[in-house]
């Protein structure tokens, strides 16, 4: 159990400093704009029009450009439907995660309910997580096609390719 936690603390330290290497004032991290929800091209402007996940009404709503750079949100009909592979894969990354903070926590057996508690627990923890989680794989997604810049401030935008306006939630 010792070794365990071990690898799992030097795991952590090991992502910290990974993150904390590629961020500078001038450059904010990747991993925190993205769960910032901020635009992948400036890593400034915010992406949804509110910034509370929880207040249901409307927290899908993006903004068809960034605030900061100008970068359009909408890249094409049908854009964000790919995210549901990015949600899939960050649901499966947190089952796995909870799986071994419940496995070096408090163990795992099929001789008691432990193992039951945790599918559980894991899945409470999955549906409460899910706005904020729909949001970041959205977030995400922009970030695959759009990349940083840092030449954000002086209009270096990717180009919507066939934005439609009237097809935007036609999905
Ligand atoms: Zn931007």
């Amino acid at each position: 159990m010792q070794e365990h936690s071990n690898c799992l603390v030097y795991l952590c330290i090991k992502l910290i400093n990974m993150c904390a290497h590629t961020t500078t004032p001038e450059r904010p991290g990747l991993v925190g704009s993205l769960l910032a929800n901020k635009c992948p091209r400036c890593r400034r402007g915010k992406l949804f029009v509110q910034s509370n996940p929880y207040r249901l009404k409307g927290m899908m709503l993006m903004k068809s450009e960034c605030p900061v750079c100008g970068q359009p949100t909408d890249m094409e009909p049908g854009f964000y439907y790919g995210t549901s592979y990015v949600s899939y894969g960050l649901g499966v990354a947190i089952s796995v995660a909870s799986f071994i903070a419940w496995w070096v926590i408090i163990g795992m057996s099929f001789s008691d309910n432990r193992f039951f508690w945790w599918i559980g627990l894991n899945a409470t923890l999955l549906i409460v997580l899910q706005p904020p989680l729909m949001r970041l794989s959205r977030t995400i997604w922009l970030s695959f096609f759009v990349r940083y810049s840092d030449d954000w401030n002086r209009g270096d935008i990717v180009k919507a390719e066939r934005a439609n306006k009237d097809l935007k939630n036609a999905w």
